[in-house]
């Protein structure tokens, strides 16, 4: 019956002649969202040795949505979409956002149900604000970040991401690499250290190339330079050789590394609407 089964599918495919070039044509594209500003009044903290003492410094918080035929990932969810229209400050910390990405998503005419996975690079409330929007997503985290979520237990991440953590929703369980569509296009790099389970992206564009995002493995550009390790990473040793794979793959690949909270970075790539293809 088998035998049988594939021949029919044999002939159907004979028949149905080479590809066409549309279907031949790469469909990834990404574009950046705006998720959000972060004020520093210090950087200090993003550096255990002292590095960035009583330097204050603007970081952006940047969200991507990469197409791969009709599936969408969306990496990265930024702040919370409560804090539109106002602000919030903690510490060191002022954070605003001036449009949620279900707005944004609006412009290019997909609705949340257009989501296939909500990729969470760590667990931290900047990168995870607004995953609850896309319930019906397939939640691509490290099984090292939802660990440090359930069994640390960490409620503001419990309850931020509750449609997985408490809710059913369905995860995909990796804690190293993982290929999000199983085709080698976009894949998710283990990068610990930040976090457990923090984890990087690399995207392969057709035209623009190969793209690093860096999740919070960096900053700023200058912990490329100096390495700086922030004071609140879980793991200092864990986040070096962390920098130092990421730095490998980019020298091997030449790809274009994005911080993600660095206000030049995020330009390397097009400005919303217009998508890197
Ligand atoms: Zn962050």
């Amino acid at each position: 019956m088998k035998w049988q089964a594939l021949g029919i599918g044999l002939a159907g495919l004979a028949f149905a002649g080479p590809l066409s070039a549309q279907d031949a044509e790469p469909t990834i594209e990404m574009w950046r969202l705006d998720c959000g500003t972060i004020e520093l009044s210090d950087t200090g903290p993003f550096s255990d040795a002292h590095l960035y003492d009583g330097e204050p410094r603007t970081l952006t918080d940047s969200c991507y949505l990469i197409r791969n035929g009709d599936r969408y990932l969306l990496w990265d969810t930024g702040l919370p979409a409560a804090l539109k229209g106002t602000s919030m400050t903690q510490g060191v910390f002022t954070v605003s956002i001036e449009r949620t990405i279900v707005e944004q998503l609006g412009d290019l005419e997909l609705s949340p149900s257009d989501i296939s996975f909500v990729g969470l690079s760590h667990y931290h409330d900047d990168h995870i604000g607004q995953a609850a929007d896309f319930p019906g997503a397939t939640l691509l985290m490290s099984a090292n970040d939802i660990a440090a979520i359930r069994d640390r237990p960490i409620e503001s991440a419990a309850q931020q991401l509750a449609p997985w953590i408490s809710g059913g929703g369905a995860i995909a369980d990796f804690s190293r690499d993982h290929d999000v569509f199983g085709d080698g296009r976009v894949t998710i790099v283990a990068t610990p250290g930040h976090t457990p389970g923090h984890s990087a992206l690399l995207v392969r564009l057709p035209e623009t190339g190969d793209v690093l995002l860096s999740g919070d493995l960096y900053h700023f550009r200058e912990q490329i330079e100096n390495r700086g390790v922030p004071q609140f990473n879980t793991d200092r040793a864990d986040t070096l050789a962390s920098m130092e794979r990421f730095m490998q793959i980019d020298e091997a690949l030449e790809a274009i590394i994005v911080i993600q909270h660095d206000p030049g970075d995020i330009e390397r790539l097009p400005a919303f609407p217009e998508a890197a293809r």
